[in-house]
């Protein structure tokens, strides 16, 4: 029968010039440069892991003194003086592979993989983060070795590492694999991977131990149905990483100054705390800071007598929002970068009838969410909740999106910590003014003769200042079944200012199946052509025809 002797501590990083700077820290490790050979001898006898930076023939002569068995040999990595290259060459499943994978990924550099699973190119469960080796894990791979395939479930959304999204892999009866850092996912899959993604944040007073806190980390995540194998450091304020109660958890240990911790927004400032050590909180904001700018608070401040803890994660995949701009309807004048972002989205948010304009690219697998006219509001609060949800959303607007449409209402209830991206498109006025010529040819203005906003005196003062400075003046919203008499209103007063021949184009669908366009003069115009998929472009005294084209020079032939 073989034992397994515990070994006395957790891990060593040992080089024979200089270890790679920082990745002691990074893995939790010692960090140490040996001198003699038996330093590596001993180190190799001592520690769980050991990372030995140093030609590979030195590491594999001191194995050969060191090795008992499989069981009790500790799990060993070589990496070249170079740094290009990680491999492992003692205890590759005890993690030893997934620990190679880390480290060339900090470095850098390429991991040299050779157990039996990698060989075959079949799914080496080892490779995901942390996932404990258990009895469940063991019947796993062995299906895996058989050729199912694997399937990745990601409840919180977590951005997973690109070794474990390598995991995935098509195959019949595929196995349901939860990545994630609560408990309660278990029951979403046949196993679970626990990503290490969530920081405590401690604060105590200098009379606290151990225990106590100890005791209210573990309660406090155990009633939130998180993992503590999730939790890969503990953060709090400077003065407080020696003391015993939280050097004895013997976890990584970040501290912070009172003024770095003051500059974090918090939820729960506290006046007392700002008194005492210079900063209104340290469990939430070390928590916070401790875990990147996309850190979110996942528990708020906790106490008991002398403690407080509170909970960040990490690496949790930020959804993202992206109002993209369709132009007037043709998918030829659909911008690239449109194109790219409308791919991109898993969801794709708008008015019904432009929805159904983009049908032939849009993909299967999208998720589709057409609106009602009207409905604004509607559209963008769902855009920003799915978003919020860790969903990429394209929400659509035909032309421009900040042409009286919804970017701006985006940017006004953008949430703090979702990021918003707006792609421009062709507006309405472009494209008309193109399909007839450049009546926009020179300095031009766009109305929207909509009073459901705006204050019908503040339009009119507009249309009559961009009359009175001889503006080419593009009405939008000129009018509809329930607005009637905006435009001829308009129009008059245009007509103070401008000759009654003054040319008009009215342009109806454009870029959509029914366009129509016609150029008519002020004197000559007929309201009742012009509905809500019609914009009226009133041209300046300069704008004529050439050609049959209609235009505004911009001077430089004959400038007067
Ligand atoms: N964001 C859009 C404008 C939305 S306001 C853009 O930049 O084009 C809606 C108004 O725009 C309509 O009432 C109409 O006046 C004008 N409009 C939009 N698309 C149009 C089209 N294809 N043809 C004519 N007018 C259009």
């Amino acid at each position: 029968m073989t034992t397994s002797q515990p070994r006395d501590s957790d891990g060593v990083v040992i080089a024979l010039a200089r270890a790679p700077h920082g990745l002691g820290g990074y893995l939790g490790f010692r960090s140490t440069s040996f001198a003699k050979f038996d330093d590596l001898i001993e180190a190799l006898t001592e520690y769980r892991a050991v990372v030995v930076v140093a030609a590979y023939p030195i590491v594999v002569r001191a194995l050969t003194k060191t090795l008992t068995s499989k069981y009790d040999d500790p799990t060993v990595i070589a990496i070249d003086e170079g740094g290009s290259f990680v491999t492992v060459l003692a205890g590759a499943h005890h993690g030893g592979e997934q620990l190679a994978v880390r480290i060339a990924n900090f470095l850098g550099a390429t991991p040299i993989l050779t157990t039996a699973s990698r060989v075959s190119d079949r799914i080496a469960l080892d490779q995901a983060p942390l996932i404990k080796l258990d009895r469940v894990k063991a019947e796993l791979q062995a299906r895996l070795n058989h050729g199912v395939g694997l399937t990745i479930v990601n409840p919180t959304m977590l951005a997973l590492p690109q070794s474990v999204l390598a995991l995935e892999h098509q195959g019949p009866d595929p196995v349901k694999l939860v990545i994630s850092d609560r408990v309660c996912d278990q029951e979403l899959g046949d196993a679970r991977g626990v990503l290490p993604t969530l920081t405590v944040g401690v604060g105590c007073s200098s009379d606290a131990s151990c225990d106590e806190v100890r005791e209210l980390i573990a309660t406090t995540l155990e009633e939130t149905g998180l993992d503590p194998a999730a939790v890969d450091r503990v953060a709090t304020i400077e003065r407080r990483v020696h003391h015993r109660a939280l050097s004895d958890l013997h976890q990584e240990i970040v501290g912070f100054t009172p003024e770095q911790l003051d500059t974090v927004p918090i939820p729960t400032p506290s006046e007392v705390v700002h008194h005492s050590v210079g900063t209104r909180s340290v469990a939430e904001a070390a928590a916070l800071l401790a875990s990147g700018d996309k850190a979110e608070l996942v528990v708020a401040k906790v106490k008991s007598q002398k403690v407080t803890v509170a909970v960040a994660r990490r690496n949790r995949l930020r959804g993202s929002l992206t109002v993209v701009g369709i132009g007037p309807g043709s998918l030829d004048l659909l911008t690239l970068r449109a194109l790219g972002a409308l791919r991109s989205a898993q969801y794709l948010v708008g008015f019904k009838r432009y929805l159904e304009l983009l049908e032939p690219v849009i993909e299967r697998g999208q998720v589709v969410k057409p609106y009602a006219i009207g409905q604004e509001t509607e559209r963008v609060l769902e855009s920003i909740s799915l978003a919020s949800d860790g969903n990429r959303v394209a929400l659509v607007t035909s032309g421009d999106p900040a042409v009286y449409a919804m970017a701006q209402l985006v940017i006004e209830r953008l949430p703090i910590n979702l990021d918003v991206r707006i792609v421009p498109g062709v507006t309405a006025a472009y494209a008309a003014s193109a399909a007839t010529g450049a009546i926009v040819g020179h300095d031009h203005v766009m109305i929207s003769l909509s009073d459901l906003l705006t204050p019908w005196s503040a339009i009119e003062a507009r249309v009559e200042a961009a009359a009175q400075a001889d503006f080419v003046i593009a009405l939008y919203n000129p009018r509809s079944k329930q607005r009637t008499w905006q435009l001829e209103k308009a129009l008059a007063i245009i007509g103070q200012y401008r000759r009654s021949t003054t040319p008009v184009l009215i342009a109806s669908r454009v870029e959509r199946p029914g366009a129509s366009t016609s150029i008519t003069t002020l004197e000559e115009f007929d309201i009742e052509v012009v509905d809500m998929e019609t914009i009226v472009i009133v041209g300046a005294s300069t704008t004529a025809f050439n050609q049959g084209y209609l235009y505004t020079p911009r001077g430089y032939q004959g400038a007067r």
